[in-house]
């Protein structure tokens, strides 16, 4: 208790008092997570507002062992930003650097705790966009997204947060700020990539303080269509043949038994009657008439029932919140048990089909609602109903997924909701590998100590 006041003394003097935060009103919603199933306590916030302030607090936790867990927007859904074990928090959000695009790099540098929907507003006047995009856009922050590698809905086109991130500045574990191509050179061969590195590190080697992005061509038109199926397995195989087109940037499936629930919570029904048992989000992107590639690329697939088109913005986002309801649909009912995995291609449909069957067996009268980002083999399998401290259900998703080769993280990351699982997805070398790499940049264990590494 003594090492804890002292560490809140010397971080008052780094911060000042404002921004060392110890009221539990204040800092309660910082100890429970978007899906509610994680709970923590914390003795303080901290909310430093420049790189030298978070390494002024990563140094001071150093010399008090005291263990600090980042915080960005607070959205991720594996428990990696809750203070599960009384760790201190520290909020981001105030490193909110905006720098001017650079539009010649086709590049820019924002702060770690910039949400994404603003990065998205702030390079448009530029005719520039962020590749990266997800439904969380208004809290989820850069800092967040780059420690969990976020993918989004964009992935199928440009990858995830790894392939936009340039360059990376941090404070690791050892109190150092590390500055890793921050100017934003396109070819520097000169060793370990530890942009790379840091992004997917869920906070377990240090804070992200910024990050330089790279920039993809604002797209002049964008139309999207709800297309349906009469098997999840046709849409699967459309999917596929989708990914071939140039300009199709998303690609998300969703199944008749999630739409009924995300039709009862927004109260409409679904653009397409009678419901199809699996139902594809397409959009196009790009310059000239993209409606009509779209529509060229739906007419020509084999098994598409019925599409339902939209060019412009409203129209588009009505299509959209039929997909982005999922997740507020399900939290709706109930505290959500996330399984967020990927399945290799051929392998995929019958996942899908496959799930609910396996659900019911484990935890029999749930709800569960199976969709996501076809386009990379990702779905997420969001289950309701088995109590908040019950992993059985998520368990068996796991393990069916790794019979089939898949992986039990597609984008969420392992957080502490996984943990048990990393050794078996990635094997013992590759897991002694982290550790070694965890001890040479955090090597008092004071970075987010409960999360990834078993
Ligand atoms: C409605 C909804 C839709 C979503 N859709 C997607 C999706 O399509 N694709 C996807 O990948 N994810 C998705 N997510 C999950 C989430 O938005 C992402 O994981 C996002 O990257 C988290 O950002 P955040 O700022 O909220 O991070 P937080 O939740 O605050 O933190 C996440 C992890 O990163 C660490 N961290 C946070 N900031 C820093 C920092 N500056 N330095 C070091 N470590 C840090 C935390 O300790 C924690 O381990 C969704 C979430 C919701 C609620």
């Amino acid at each position: 208790v003594s090492s804890v006041r002292t560490f809140h003394e010397d971080v008052r003097s780094a911060l000042g008092g404002r921004h060392v935060v110890t009221d539990q009103d204040l800092t309660a919603s910082h100890c429970i997570d978007w899906t509610r199933r994680w709970h923590g306590s914390t003795p303080a916030v901290l909310r430093p507002g420049s790189t030298d302030e978070v390494a002024e607090v990563v140094s001071a936790a150093r010399r008090h062992h005291v263990a600090l867990v980042p915080q960005g927007g607070n959205t991720g859904l594996v428990g990696g930003a809750t203070p599960l074990a009384g760790e201190v928090v520290v909020d981001l959000r105030r490193l909110d650097r905006l720098d001017p695009v650079d539009a010649a790099a086709r590049q820019v540098t924002v702060g770690a705790g910039v949400p994404l929907a603003t990065v998205h507003a702030h390079v448009a006047p530029a005719s520039l966009a962020f590749a990266v995009d997800l439904g969380a856009r208004e809290q989820a922050t850069v800092g967040g997204m780059v420690a969990t590698n976020a993918g989004g809905i964009h992935v199928v086109r440009n990858g995830p947060m790894r392939v936009q991130l340039v360059g990376v500045e941090a404070v690791l574990g050892t109190g150092q700020v590390l500055v890793a191509n921050m100017a934003g050179l396109e070819k520097d061969n000169t060793g370990y990539d530890l942009p790379a590195l840091l992004c997917g590190s869920e906070g377990t080697l240090g804070i992200i303080t910024a990050a330089r992005l790279r920039l993809v061509a604002r797209p002049e038109m964008v139309a999207a269509a709800l297309v349906g199926f009469d098997s999840v397995d046709d849409a699967v195989w459309a999917a596929s043949t989708l990914r071939g087109e140039p300009a199709v940037v998303a690609i998300e499936l969703m199944t008749a038994d999630g739409l009924a629930v995300v039709a009862d919570f927004l109260q409409q029904s679904v653009p397409l009657l009678p419901v199809p048992a699996a139902v594809l989000l397409v959009e196009a992107a790009g310059r000239g008439d993209v409606t009509a590639a779209l529509g060229d690329a739906v007419a020509a697939l084999p098994g598409a029932l019925d599409a339902a088109v939209s060019d412009d913005a409203a129209g588009r986002e009505r299509l959209w919140r039929w997909r982005e309801g999922h997740h507020e649909a399900a939290a709706a009912l109930g505290v959500v048990h996330k399984a967020d995995v990927t399945l290799p291609t051929g392998a995929l449909a019958r996942f899908v089909m496959a799930a609910p069957a396996l659900v019911e067996r484990v935890a029999p009268g749930s709800t569960t609602l199976v969709y996501g980002h076809a386009g990379d083999g990702n779905v997420h399998v969001n289950v309701v109903g088995p109590k908040p401290d019950d992993d059985s259900v998520v368990d068996a998703v796991l393990a069916a997924v790794l019979e089939r080769g898949g992986s039990v993280s597609a984008e969420h990351g392992i957080g502490v909701a996984k943990r048990a699982w990393l050794v078996r997805q990635r094997g013992e070398v590759a897991v002694t590998a982290m550790r070694g790499i965890k001890s040479a940049l955090d090597p008092d264990n004071i970075c987010n100590p409960g999360v990834l590494l078993p």
